[in-house]
């Protein structure tokens, strides 16, 4: 029987997996994410032990997801210089005569949280990392969310909050929410790791004031059913009371939203989000 194959790329580590049909995993391997040469050459070792119908792949980025580009399946201008201009999909193409399904990574997510996990049922989500950076993805109408590229959520600008002085740690923007939000800028601004900071309640009111200004904007332009929000520092279990709150000042009933303990969670799937995504993708593709 053919199976389906599918690999989560994330900057530290590459999650590959094979499923039937219904998305039962039969084998998955965990790839540290070295150098192209490297790890491309155990993905393969992975998968040449399967006949494989199709592959979705859910990657970080930024990517080229545009069919009628020249580098349409590569990962253009990321920081890990190594993989920037990588033909990923061309090189995966070559290696397996298969259909290939491609997004990025939370893109991936949110379509595994919409079709497994805590947004199940629904059509729309938005799901949001926040990790060692901040990505954002969303599916509407129950197709992960493309246009001319790719959504990039965890760029929008933020406004500080008034005891914050600090200006964010993006090499690209001041003031974007990654900069101010993400695990490392919490780090870089108190001077600790994040999860030493557990019971400093003014560091997660801050935290909760960023990412409740990036939540409202998600609603007021995409509108979805659901948001759900990953990542190292969401194991934080204290914020997601906290960001409802903000949320909900913020928003200050300006839009009918689901109630907010429904509207704003954590991943149903867990760690599984973006796998299962990507093998959804190879479903599709097949
Ligand atoms: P990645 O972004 O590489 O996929 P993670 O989502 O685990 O990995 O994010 C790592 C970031 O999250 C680091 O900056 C780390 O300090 C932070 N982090 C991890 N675990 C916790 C925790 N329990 N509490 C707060 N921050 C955490
Ligand atoms: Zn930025």
């Amino acid at each position: 029987m053919k199976l389906l194959g599918a690999i989560e790329a994330g900057g530290t580590k590459f999650v590959c997996a094979v499923s039937d049909a219904d998305l039962t995993i039969k084998d998955r391997v965990t790839i540290r994410t070295t150098t192209p040469k490297e790890t491309m050459a155990l993905v393969f070792d992975f998968f040449d032990q399967y006949e494989l119908a199709a592959i979705g792949i859910g990657t970080f980025g930024p990517i080229d997801i545009n069919k009628e580009s020249e580098t349409y399946g590569y990962i253009t201008t990321t920081p890990k210089v190594a993989w920037a201009h990588f033909d990923f999909v061309g090189i995966m193409k070559e290696r397996y005569a298969v259909p290939i399904g491609w997004t990025t990574d939370v893109n991936a997510a949110a379509l595994g949280e919409v079709t497994k996990g805590a947004a199940q049922g629904k059509q729309s989500c938005v799901y949001l990392t926040v990790g060692t950076g901040i990505g954002g993805g969303a599916v509407v109408d129950g197709k992960p969310l493309e246009g001319y590229g790719h959504p990039e959520m965890g760029h929008i600008l933020v406004r500080s909050h008034p005891e914050d002085d600090f200006s964010g740690l993006c090499p690209y923007h001041d003031y974007c929410l990654e900069g101010m939000a993400a695990g490392p800028s919490i780090e870089k601004r108190h001077g600790v790791k994040a999860i030493e900071l557990a019971g400093d309640k003014k560091v997660w009111e801050i935290e909760a004031y960023y990412l409740a200004q990036a939540l409202m904007s998600y609603t007021l332009t995409l509108s979805p059913e659901q948001i759900v929000i990953g990542g190292g520092v969401m194991k934080q279990k204290q914020l997601f009371p906290l960001v409802r709150e903000a949320f909900k000042k913020l928003l200050a009933d300006y839009v009918a939203v689901p109630p907010l303990e429904e509207y704003i969670v954590a991943p149903g799937l867990g760690d599984d989000a973006g796998i299962t995504g990507s093998l959804l993708l190879a479903k599709e593709a097949v």
